[in-house]
This record gives C-alpha cells, sequence and structure tokens, in this order.
C-alpha cells in the first residue's frame, strides 16, 4: 500500500510506494487514435462532434496514468504514527494528450491546438478542485524524456491532498511579503523587471516574459500575468488565446534557436481553495498570491551543492539571447 508519509526534520513529504510497474507497449503508441482501448477509460476529451468516448475523433484526451502514483479511488485518511504523519495517497495522476498526431510537439503544434491544450489544463483543474480532499493541483510539462519512453506530446496532472513542498515554500514567502508590505510579490516583480527591462524577454498584452533575478538554470524562463490573478484556471479566453500564442512563439525559438532542448514547464496556480483544514487559512491568499508558468531548460542539468544552485549564465545575458532568439 502506498503512503505519504512526512519528514517532521524537513517538512518534507515522500511517497512511499511498491515498485512501479513496468509498462509494455510492444510497438504501439497507446496514446495516438485507434488505440483508445489500450489506455484506461477517458476522463475528458474535446471530440468532433459525434465522436463516442474511447474512440477517435479527440483533438485533446484525459486518461488515468496507468499505474498511478494517487488515485481518486482510495479513501483519504490522515494519521499519526507516534510522532510521524501519514496520509493515504488519495488523489489523481492524470495524462492530458495534447495532439492526435504523434509527432506533434509544443513547438510545431498549432497555436490553436496549444490553446486547446491550455482549456483542457484549466477544466481539470476546476473539476479536481470540486474534490474538496483534493488540496492541490500541478500540471506538468516534459519535453524530451529518458530514452525508452513514448514521445507522443502529453501533459501530466498530479491532485494531490497536501500542498505540494515547493508551492508550499512559495506560498508562505508570498504571504509573508504580504504581510509586511501589503503587496503581492509577483506583482511587484512585474513592475520592477517590466521597468528595468533588461530581463524582459517579451511583453504582450496580457503577460510578461522574463528570466528571473535569481534563476536556477541558464534559460529559466518565467511567463506571468500582468494582472494580479491567482488562479490560472479563471482566466479569460483572451489571455488564454494570448498564452498560446506567446507559449509558441516560446517553444519554436527553444527548437530553432538553441537546439531543441529538454526542458520541463510547470504551472503554479493557486491551492484548492475549497479544501481548508482550518477556518484562518488561505486568509488573504486571493491577494497575495499570482499563478504563473516556470519553465526549466535542461533539468537533467541542474547544478546544486546543498540546496544552494548553480548558474553559470547571468539573467540578463539569457534574457539577451532569449530575444535575440525572438522568442
Ligand atoms: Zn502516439
Ligand atoms: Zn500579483
Amino acid at each position: 500500500m502506498s503512503e505519504l508519509r512526512k519528514d517532521p526534520t524537513q517538512g518534507q513529504w515522500v511517497l512511499v510506494r511498491p515498485p512501479q510497474a513496468v509498462s509494455e507497449w510492444g510497438e504501439e503508441c497507446p496514446y495516438c487514435p485507434g488505440n483508445e482501448p489500450l489506455t484506461p477509460p477517458e476522463i475528458a476529451a474535446y471530440r468532433k462532434e459525434g465522436s463516442a468516448p474511447n474512440s477517435p475523433g479527440w483533438e485533446v484526451r484525459v486518461v488515468p496514468e496507468l499505474d498511478p502514483h494517487f488515485r481518486v479511488e482510495w479513501e483519504l485518511v490522515r494519521e499519526g504514527v507516534g510522532m510521524y504523519d501519514k496520509i493515504t495517497p488519495r488523489g489523481a495522476s492524470e495524462l492530458i494528450i495534447e495532439s492526435p498526431s504523434h509527432d506533434d510537439s509544443l513547438a510545431s503544434m498549432r497555436e490553436e491546438q496549444l490553446e486547446r491544450v491550455l482549456w483542457m489544463y484549466a477544466d481539470r483543474i476546476k473539476d479536481l478542485k470540486r474534490d474538496t480532499q483534493i488540496r492541490d493541483v500541478l500540471v506538468t510539462r516534459q519535453h524530451r524524456t529518458p530514452d525508452g519512453q513514448i514521445t507522443h506530446p502529453r501533459s501530466q496532472l498530479t491532485a494531490i491532498p497536501i500542498i505540494f513542498d515547493d508551492v508550499r515554500r512559495e506560498l508562505q514567502e508570498c504571504r509573508v511579503y504580504y504581510q509586511y508590505k501589503k503587496r503581492c510579490v509577483f506583482c511587484d516583480v512585474v513592475h520592477q523587471e517590466v521597468a528595468a527591462e533588461e530581463r524582459v524577454v517579451r511583453l504582450t498584452q496580457f503577460f510578461v516574459v522574463l528570466v528571473p533575478y535569481a534563476a536556477r538554470a541558464p534559460l529559466e524562463t518565467w511567463i506571468l500575468p500582468r494582472q494580479h490573478h491567482c488562479a490560472f484556471e479563471a482566466s479569460s479566453p483572451e489571455a488564454l488565446s494570448d498564452l498560446s500564442r506567446l507559449l509558441s512563439g516560446y517553444f519554436r525559438a527553444l527548437a530553432r534557436g538553441f537546439g531543441d532542448p529538454p526542458f520541463e514547464m510547470v504551472l503554479h496556480t493557486v491551492p484548492n481553495l475549497a479544501s481548508k483544514l482550518f477556518r484562518e487559512e488561505w486568509a488573504t491568499v486571493a491577494d497575495d498570491y499570482h499563478w504563473h508558468l516556470e519553465i526549466i531548460v535542461q533539468p537533467r542539468r541542474l547544478n546544486r551543492v546543498g540546496g544552494i544552485f548553480i548558474n553559470e549564465l547571468a539573467p540578463q545575458e539569457a534574457a539577451r539571447q532569449l530575444r535575440r532568439a525572438r522568442v
């Protein structure tokens, strides 16, 4: 049986689970149209009119992971084991299949298709947040994962009964900043960076693309809404359309100008406000937290010592290179 255990000395959660089953797909890609019976039944799909669930005719399709880390069927149990804490990993591990075409990538995909993918992110987050036992939802998109894996373009969505460790640290910092200054730290970042320009890669009507001041890796990029909002899933159609254009340009430039490197994109949105453990929780989060996307290029080459990242490319120089590649 899987369980989430907390290391009380680090405040860090670890999923302890039986070894993951090795999936034997053979030659067939389970995510290509026509192979729908190879995946578990679909959770959601955008389909052309008249096409039946679990058959071809979809544009974006969501299925559960075959051997998920988190499952919705599991009962949520929080338990103390002497001084320790554990929780059953009730939640969801879903795959968002981004395109029917096997060789598509975020760089080659048409903008309208990328926009559909963003809509699906929002739809799935909204749906999962109706479940009050789900505390946090994270969407990640990896490009060019290690060998041996199926390359069909897809994003991963993970919903869990706790707050992700990275997100919790960010939420804490945002709250503390807000307590002192009564301002959102990300709004302040947007204002300062847009005024200074040196780390700004691109500005659109709704977003700023920048290399963060303390980038953890060369070419780390953040995409921030210029208007304050804590929840990605509440974005307007105009904003999502702007974002799909911007991302399309970014991934094309990355593929063209930097040799199509591996990258990981993570969507940081507000935790589930309907899931409160105590009354005062999330009291200021709507004002102090600001949703955004973080992209790390070459995530496997992250260099750190004792938790401190070492970055050998100055962020302002990285921004210059990205601007030159016409992101
Ligand atoms: Zn495929
Ligand atoms: Zn803000």
